[in-house]
């Protein structure tokens, strides 16, 4: 068995019994990822590796797993969705516009992992630009490929984080999710995908899409592995003036489902939902009723409309946040006679094609006439979806569902129709308009060898229940 196949709790006793060492951990991913490099057709996981920067970092955790002055994640290298700020290291957000951009401070999440905890850094991951969208097309450093089907989309929009884990070109990953972009890349790429509750872990240094709805989490190979990131990482921040003083529940993991309440809300097993995936799904469901978990079906009624409103108020929230890329202050200039031609050709210039829509679509539902009419309406049927999300929980411990509608689709596929990209997160949405934390755990492979993933949705800060839950999904497909 190769080391790059083995799950990061796997090689940190590896490490810690001095089996391996992490420059020679380190190594052979960087040697997996030149390899994908030459290949004729690469998956494109990396928008920048920092090879000699990983392996200064390797030497130092080598010497301090020596030392004994050591966490389980030390040695154990990290690839970062290149939103997220690496000081000294480029963030592009996948965009043109943001060409020369150095980082001049580190993320919350990578002083915890990197400067506190000792994990490598191997370099940053392509995405979708600015994170909008569902495939990972519409990144300025080209298409990521899914390494189930090189001719299949991964997913997005931290697709390059999904396809990293899947072709083991990083043992565990740091992606964000705003609408479901942890999850449906996970669900579509065959690892686990895990957003946190909102305000658990700190968004300082992560380049803003939707501030009320974004998240970082991990992604990986298994559920054990996602806790260990996440417990490294999450926790109050002073910098991030919505991370949430909650304490941590950290219970260890052992899959006992004895009394867990587990929700089918009937709104997710729909026409709409492939065939495949929804008999996956309730099987897995009755396993889980033969090891003592209680079934119950449920319903929340406003879940039709979270795609509607999640697609005004991320837009409207996007175009706020991308007012500062102007060309002054950050990367790319297009310079011009007139400050204000600098702004229009700056932008008309740097962004995307994607973004660009999501800018007009948010400042128009953000101008007077309209705000009443769709940002106000929008926020109170948000409301509703909460109310709806408090209602079932009263009742259930865990929500169980799809993570989407269908597995991987061909690139290329619907990269021309937004409106079917944007239903692609038809199941993930809800969870970032209410807040929850919810993961995607993989439940193998359907007829044409294409993973399918399982969404398990938790009340806000339960994160415990929660990956206890999907570690018993999980122990049923490792049998
Ligand atoms: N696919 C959704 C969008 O395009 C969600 C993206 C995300 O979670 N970052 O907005």
């Amino acid at each position: 068995m190769s080391l790059t196949s083995l799950p990061i709790q796997v090689l940190s006793q590896m490490l810690s019994k001095k089996e391996i060492s992490s420059v020679e951990l380190t190594q052979a991913y960087l040697d997996n990822i030149s390899k994908d490099q030459q290949d004729p057709q690469p998956i494109n996981a990396y928008i920048k590796v920092t090879p000699e920067l990983a392996l200064e970092q390797a030497q130092l955790a080598d010497k301090n797993i020596q030392a004994n002055k050591h966490t389980p994640l030390t040695g154990i290298p990290l690839g970062v969705k290149d939103l997220i700020n690496v000081k000294g290291i480029a963030t592009t957000c996948a965009s043109k516009i943001m060409t020369g951009y150095i980082a001049s401070y580190d993320a919350t999440v990578i002083d915890r992992l990197i400067n506190k905890n000792g994990m490598p850094h191997l370099g940053k991951l392509n995405l979708d630009e600015f994170a909008m969208g569902s495939s990972n097309e519409t990144s300025y450093y080209g298409v990521v490929r899914n390494p189930h089907n090189k001719e299949y989309s991964p997913g997005g929009s931290s697709g390059g984080s999904a396809a990293a884990i899947a072709g083991e070109l990083a043992p565990i990953t740091l992606g964000t999710d705003t609408g479901g972009s942890i999850r449906q890349p996970a669900a579509l790429c065959g690892c686990v995908g895990f957003k946190p509750t909102y305000g658990r872990v700190s968004r300082y240094g992560a380049t803003a899409f939707a501030s009320s709805l974004d998240q970082i989490g991990p992604l990986s190979k298994t559920v054990t592995d996602a806790k260990l990131l996440y417990e490294a990482m999450a926790g109050y921040d002073a910098q991030d003036s919505t991370s949430s003083k909650n304490p941590i529940d950290s219970q260890p993991l052992n899959g006992n489902v004895k009394g867990l309440k587990i929700g089918l809300p009937k709104e997710f097993f729909t026409s709409d939902l492939n065939e495949e995936i929804k008999n996956r799904i309730m099987d897995s469901a009755k396993s889980l009723e033969k090891e003592g978990a209680i079934l119950k079906e449920v319903s929340i009624p406003e879940m039709i409309h979270a795609p509607a409103v999640y697609y005004i108020i991320a837009p409207a929230e996007a175009s706020t946040n991308l007012e500062r890329f102007d060309g002054i202050r950050y990367g790319n200039r297009q310079p011009a006679n007139l400050l204000s031609e600098t702004y229009i050709n700056t932008r008309t210039e740097g962004f995307g094609t994607e973004v660009k829509r999501r800018i007009m679509l948010g400042t128009f539902i953000l101008s007077a006439e309209s705000y009443d009419s769709f940002f106000l309406k929008a926020q109170q049927v948000r409301n509703l979806l909460i109310e709806d999300y408090n209602k079932v929980f009263e009742q259930v411990d865990l929500i169980l569902g799809p993570t989407t509608p269908t597995s991987a689709f061909k690139i290329g596929e619907k990269i021309d129709d937004p409106i079917s990209m944007y239903l692609n997160d038809i199941f993930t949405i809800s969870a970032n308009l209410v807040g929850t934390p919810a993961i995607s755990v993989p439940i193998g492979l359907n007829s044409q060898n294409l993973p399918i993933g399982l969404q398990l949705t938790a009340r806000c800060f339960d994160e415990g229940t929660l990956l206890n839950g999907a570690y018993a999904i999980e122990s049923l497909y490792l049998k």
